[in-house]
């Protein structure tokens, strides 16, 4: 069965799925995007997704490219068409296609494309298992990180730096040594007093979904998180550390620039949220 995906209006055979050279996401990153869990036959918490979509549109004086409930038929028939248990579903909206030009273009409509994929739930289930290690990099990205835009360069270079250096997420810290968030991820710590710590979303850090759903999570255990910057240092010596996104759920953190955090071995406090998050998350049928 060919993969399906939809552009502007069409749903298409995935090989085939093209936008103009002259779209705006192609030549200014001009444009924004979300990407949805698929787990055990749902869709994870569409409804806050399409919210902090409906925030980085605004934020950047972008229309939705149609109506929003005509929008999330659109997202949950790709993931029916495409027959997708268990992976993801990516969402873009663009400016649109117009002649190059920085200004915005006027009566342009955008663009908008959705696709799905299959990931095998086994992936991530065994990285939670023996833990992620994770590189820190300097923070060089804009300062409005918190709208979820395809402007990624830095994420991307902070990523295969990771990759180079045998670890699987770099976290962004700032001059005064505090950890913004992964180049996919936000970040997380446990203190030796079992207390969650996660920095503020206000700016500087994309508000995740999956920190957002994570507050909910660790609430119903009784855990309690406090919102404030910590170091690098600190996380090194922390009890826990972990990232939480859509794709990785809370993914524990074992080694932090080649130092082993705790006894090198996953958290029971993130295991204990990773195993709760799908009961809590809102779950919505394709
Ligand atoms: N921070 C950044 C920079 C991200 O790219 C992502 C997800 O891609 C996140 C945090 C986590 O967000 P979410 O939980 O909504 O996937």
């Amino acid at each position: 069965m060919p993969r399906i995906a939809y552009v502007n209006g069409r749903y298409l055979p995935h090989a085939d799925a093209a936008v103009h050279i002259e779209d705006r996401g192609y030549q200014f990153a001009d444009g924004v995007y979300e990407v949805c869990e698929v787990a055990r036959g749902y869709i994870v918490d569409m409804n806050r997704h399409l919210g902090r979509l409906d925030r980085s549109l605004r934020e950047l004086r972008m229309e939705w490219p149609m109506h929003r409930a005509s929008f999330e038929v659109v997202v949950r028939e790709v993931v029916r068409r495409n027959r997708v248990a268990n992976g993801l579903v990516y969402i873009q909206v663009t400016r649109g296609v117009a002649g190059r030009d920085f200004l915005f273009p006027v009566g342009v409509l955008p663009s908008m494309v959705v696709t799905s994929k299959k990931v095998d739930p086994s992936f991530q289930a065994t990285r939670a298992e023996r833990g992620i290690k994770v590189i820190t990099v300097p923070e060089n990205r804009w300062d409005r990180v918190d709208i979820k835009t395809v402007g990624l360069l830095p994420n991307v270079l902070a990523k295969e730096a990771a990759k180079a250096a045998g670890a699987q997420e770099a976290w962004f810290v700032d001059p005064d040594g505090t950890v913004k968030e992964g180049g996919s991820s936000n970040a997380w710590i446990v203190t030796a007093d079992g207390v969650l710590v996660t920095r503020p979303a206000e700016h500087g850090i994309l508000r995740g979904i999956t920190r957002t759903t994570i507050f909910d999570v660790a609430a119903g255990l009784g855990l309690r998180i406090e919102e404030r910057g910590f170091t690098v240092d600190e996380a090194r010596t922390a009890r826990e550390a972990f990232i939480s996104s859509a794709t990785t759920i809370a993914m524990p953190v074992v080694e932090i620039d080649g130092v082993v955090v705790a006894n090198g071995h996953p958290g029971s406090t993130v295991l204990s949220l990773r195993a709760a998050f799908f009961d809590v998350a809102e779950k919505t049928l394709p």
